[in-house]
């Protein structure tokens, strides 16, 4: 799956600009200590450097996977220059957990909380009001969750599922 444009503009950039110096100074978009001849001598290690472009690729991804339902973390952050993988060269679980996201929904940025709307899988015989429903974890098969908006008709080939009853009160 390919990144939206939005997201690999954004990656250039986290991936074009220096970190090192991110905490002393404010160094503009862009900025390449390289060529920049008013630096002063403080940098941070290759570790703290590293801490740093993570953390930006993460509240960065946190919006663009809020607003796109295919966005891949891993592709985003290797795009940003960020390490995916662990010292042993498996997939790093510590990148997926940067974000505040379940079943690849993501929380509305700025807040710790999921949009109300009806979710579902293409497997699924029901629909229900939110992943927190036992019978959603029970019967969750894998693969992409499907959303609908809760002033909207979900298609018949979906069953209610009775938490939505109870949501609606
Ligand atoms: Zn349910």
């Amino acid at each position: 799956m390919a990144l939206s444009k939005l997201a690999r503009d954004f990656a250039r950039e986290i991936n074009n600009h220096d970190w090192q110096d991110a905490p002393y100074r404010r160094d503009r978009a862009g900025h390449d200590r390289a060529s920049d001849t008013n630096h002063d001598d403080r940098v941070l290690s290759a570790q703290e450097t590293d801490a740093v472009r993570t953390n930006v690729m993460w509240v960065t991804a946190q919006v663009l996977g809020y607003h796109d339902p295919n966005f891949d973390v891993y592709e985003f952050a290797e795009a940003c220059g960020v390490d995916t993988r662990t010292r042993r060269g498996d997939r790093d679980g510590s990148i997926r957990a940067g974000v505040r996201e379940q079943y690849g929904r993501y929380m509305r940025p700025g807040t710790w909380e999921f949009d109300p709307e009806f979710i579902t899988t293409e497997t699924s015989d029901f629909y229900h009001s939110g992943v927190d429903c036992p019978l959603f974890q029970r019967g969750y098969r894998g693969g992409d969750l499907l959303t609908f908006p809760l002033d909207s008709q979900v298609p018949t080939r979906w069953k209610r599922c009775a938490c939505v009853a109870e949501r609606q009160g």
